[in-house]
């Protein structure tokens, strides 16, 4: 079987998490790792493949298929998404909610202008909780949709604790309030407001001699990130932190309620995640989506999609024969 020659750009732990998961996916190999740092100091784990520097990937062009991009939302993507898919098909797990019309407008002309595909935001959340947002709401037309996160590592609050003076190290988790799960699957549709919905538990090692009342202070009230939410802090050892938090958890639930007919039936759509590796899952997702990218450039398609433009029966190893006969 010819395999879908896969290149990863950026390698943190989301390009791990491909690695990984190309390993799992028989019909994809790994060609080569790019990086933006000094090739010969990032050792991966694949053999046979290659890693490169990020600026040499154009003498690859007729070596990979897709490139799956696995840098930072924050800054790392909005300039590398469009600059990759000027010449390559891209996948990416883009996830600054707000800027994603911009962020699929600059890839679009990009891909365009080279004859790719770049599907972006492609991970669970956005991506599969988007798809299963869509879905629910589409088959129940009337009612409520919810999303709960957790409970999980949520990297951005971990970091913000670490800039905070006389924290050594830390790890955040946002945790949902199951009473205000059990309200919504009740299908009595509550105005939940931020604080009803989420808990931020906190596991800090302060350095030697530090003010630990100022740090649990400095925590609770930063703004956007802690004040609107109830939050515990727990000071802990270096050990305990790698001994327990070391993992990269995460999961969630989209839930929707709703009413149908004359006499107000009504119905919970629920889906839920449980993931003990946010970068393995989001690099599972980013895998499947690569193969749906691949087929849609061969068919001649060019130009960007999200999730909501892709065929379920493309991310899949199966044939559609196959999946008529063994899914539907
Ligand atoms: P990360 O580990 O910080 O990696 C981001 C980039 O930083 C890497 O691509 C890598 O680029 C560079 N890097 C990594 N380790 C480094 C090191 N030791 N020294 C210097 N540079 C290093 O971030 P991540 O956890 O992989 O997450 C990437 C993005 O995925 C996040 O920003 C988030 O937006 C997104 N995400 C999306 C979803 C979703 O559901 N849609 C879920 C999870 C995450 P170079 O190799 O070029 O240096």
């Amino acid at each position: 079987m010819e395999k879908i020659r896969i290149g990863i750009v950026g390698y943190g732990n989301i390009g791990r998490g491909v690695e990984q998961s190309i390993k799992r996916n028989d019909d994809m190999e790994l060609k080569a790792v790019f990086t933006r740092r000094d090739p010969a100091g990032v050792s991966i784990q694949t053999e046979g493949a290659v890693v490169k520097h990020f600026d040499d990937m154009e003498a690859m062009k007729n070596e990979i298929d897709v490139m799956i991009l696995c840098g930072g939302s924050a800054t790392d993507l909005p300039v590398i998404g469009p600059k990759v898919a000027a010449s390559f098909n891209t996948i990416d797990s883009f996830d600054t909610h707000a800027r994603i019309p911009e962020y699929f407008a600059s890839v679009d002309k990009a891909a365009k202008e080279g004859g790719n595909i770049g599907i972006i935001s492609v991970g669970w959340d956005p991506g599969m909780f988007s798809l299963n947002r869509l879905y629910a709401e589409s088959i129940l037309v009337q009612g409520s949709t919810y999303t709960f996160w957790g409970k999980g590592v949520s990297q951005g609050h971990s970091d913000a604790i670490r800039r905070i003076e006389g924290v050594k190290n830390a790890i955040q988790y946002t945790v949902p309030i199951e009473s205000a799960m059990e309200q919504v699957r009740s299908g009595s549709e509550p105005t939940l407001t931020t604080r009803e919905k989420h808990l931020r538990e906190c596991y800090v090692v302060a350095e030697e001699g530090a003010d630990k009342a100022a740090i649990e202070k400095a925590i609770k009230t930063m703004p956007n990130y802690f004040d609107e939410y109830d939050t515990t802090v727990n000071f802990i050892s270096e050990e305990e932190l790698k001994a327990h938090h070391s993992k990269m958890p995460h999961g969630g639930f989209v839930i929707r309620t709703g009413e149908t007919g004359c006499e107000g039936n009504k119905h919970v759509i629920e889906y839920s995640l449980k993931l003990d590796s946010n970068p393995e899952f989001t690099g599972s997702v980013l895998v499947a989506y690569a193969r749906a990218a691949y087929r849609l450039s061969k068919k001649g398609e060019s130009g960007a999609r999200s999730v909501f433009d892709i065929a379920p029966a493309m991310l899949s190893q199966k044939t559609p024969e196959e999946l008529r006969a063994s899914m539907l």
